[in-house]
């Protein structure tokens, strides 16, 4: 196989077309001399067959949750029901045009307004703005309102905000981007907060603190409360990192815990496709006295109709125009078409689909936190490691019986981490597949190690060289050799 055959570039034959614009419809349209191009573009030119081929032979290389199970911990990878993209792409949504004026598409923001709530209720918040495009713009979105919220204040001393070691990376990256600088605190072996740990760094200098509840390793911070309110004596803002609200969703509320800033991840817990870069949204909520922080526009219903308006003390625009609107459809459509009943049900069989896979493979793979599990699991790799069998090899050799692999490596208070995260759309048929395969991979580990240090054997590519894609990295067709 040559290296590059999926190149459509290599397609293209001079003058072959695939479509003609028609030349009447361009007569009155004048582009400024200056902007134009003195060269033709780069493009392939090639037929519609060749592009249709093209990328449907690409796409049946590549794995999604619709090829398989994807149990990446920490992602949510759940099914995205077609009636998402299928009321999303209605014309009357999708061909918004975003320099509308808002009485022009009323129908749209009252599904904005209608999802804020809707969000507010699911985690006990009192106001939603759906502006930021993804889980660490949402993060960046909330250290901005507790940056804003003490200057308010006048209250300049806080610069810290407190991370636990088990957060995910993104946590610790948004918070120095705007400007703090973070004190990690050590977990406790389960990853859990370590309360003495936490009473130690605590002063006049603390901002806030972020966690994520149930945290990366999926156990419940059962001192959740205790910590809130730490924080709270001290002067900071306790923020929640959303991603893992589904092992709660229908249970508990963050608002409840004492959070005072959430962002959720629409695109994991609320079933919009994602990974590979998008589109996402990572909507930041809030409790009452924030509300005036909230990023703009905002949208809300005034007198008779709706608006985009700009909260009194605002973080300011996040982006352009007002984020992500198939995304909020999709999340509009997945919440209304659960009901409240059906969503509560999320939280018990995502959180009894990671146990039952937990309970049935411990024997074979160490598991370093002996507690039942949210909705997600660490192994820290094989209990049997004397052929040297490491979690990547097994991660590669799970792609050879057609499964996703999980997480691995992450997160880092373990050293061979395998992040398991079954989300509640799985049928006991294939969690028992999965786990029927990872026992056949512990046994070829200790019988044909070799088989699964070189895997995978079956997939389009065979293993890659990681450091050299991160090192030199190819970005654009005119850098291939
Ligand atoms: C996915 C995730 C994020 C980041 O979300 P993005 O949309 O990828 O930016 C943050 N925290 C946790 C715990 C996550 O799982």
């Amino acid at each position: 196989m040559k290296a590059y055959d999926d190149l459509i570039f290599d397609l293209s034959k001079k003058d072959r077309m695939g479509y003609t614009v028609d030349q009447t419809t361009l007569k009155d349209v004048m582009i400024p001399k200056h902007l134009l191009r003195e060269k033709p573009a780069l493009l392939p030119e090639v037929s519609e067959l060749d592009v249709v081929r093209h990328y449907t032979n690409v796409s049946q290389k590549n794995f999604g949750i619709e090829n398989g199970f994807y149990p990446l911990g920490s992602c949510t990878m759940k099914y995205n029901p077609k009636i998402n993209d299928q009321l999303a792409s209605l014309s009357g949504f999708a061909n918004i045009h975003p320099l509308q004026p808002a009485s022009s598409m009323q129908g749209l923001l009252k599904i904005y307004d209608h999802l804020q709530t809707m969000l507010s209720h699911i985690t006990g918040m009192d106001a939603y703005s759906l502006n930021p495009f993804a889980g660490a713009h949402g993060e960046l979105a909330g250290l901005m309102i507790i940056k804003a919220y003490h200057q308010k204040r006048k209250d300049s001393k806080r610069h810290i905000i407190i991370v636990p070691d088990s957060a995910h990376g993104t946590n610790p990256a948004s918070a120095t981007v705007c400007g703090f600088d973070v004190l990690e605190i050590k977990s406790n072996d389960d990853g859990t907060i370590n309360l003495q740990a936490l009473k130690e760094v605590l002063n006049d200098e603390i901002a806030g603190l972020m966690l994520t509840n149930p945290n990366t390793a999926g156990v419940f911070e059962k001192d959740i409360v205790e910590v809130s309110k730490l924080i709270h004596e001290t002067g900071g803002l306790v923020y929640y990192d959303g991603a893992n609200l589904n092992a709660l969703l229908g249970h508990a509320k963050p608002g409840d815990m004492g959070f005072d800033i959430t962002h959720l991840n629409l695109h994991k817990t609320f079933s919009t496709p994602h990974g590979g870069g998008g589109p996402g949204s990572g909507p930041v909520g809030v409790k009452q006295f924030l509300t005036n922080f909230l990023p703009t526009p905002h949208v809300k219903f005034d007198k008779e109709q709706y608006t985009f308006y700009h909260p009194k003390d605002s973080i300011g625009r996040l982006g352009s125009f007002y984020g992500n609107a198939s995304v909020y459809i999709r999340a509009y459509v997945y919440i209304l078409s659960l009901g409240r009943e059906n969503l509560s049900d999320i939280g018990s069989f995502a959180v009894l689909n990671a146990n039952y896979i937990q309970a049935s493979l411990k024997d074979l793979f160490t598991l370093p936190i002996k507690k039942y599990a949210m909705h997600e699991f660490v192994f820290d790799g094989l209990i049997n490691q004397s052929t040297g069998v490491k979690t990547l090899d097994i991660a590669k050799r799970l792609l050879d019986y057609g499964f996703h692999a999980p997480t691995i490596y992450f997160p880092l208070i373990f050293h061979q981490s395998m992040m398991i995260e079954p989300t509640e759309v799985e049928s006991k048929e294939t969690l028992d597949r999965f786990i029927d395969v990872m026992r056949k991979v512990a046994n070829e580990s200790v019988n044909q190690p070799e088989l699964v240090k070189t895997a995978p054997h079956h997939t389009v590519v065979r293993r890659l060289d990681e450091v050299k894609a991160v090192r030199q990295p190819i970005l654009k067709f005119s850098d291939i050799k």
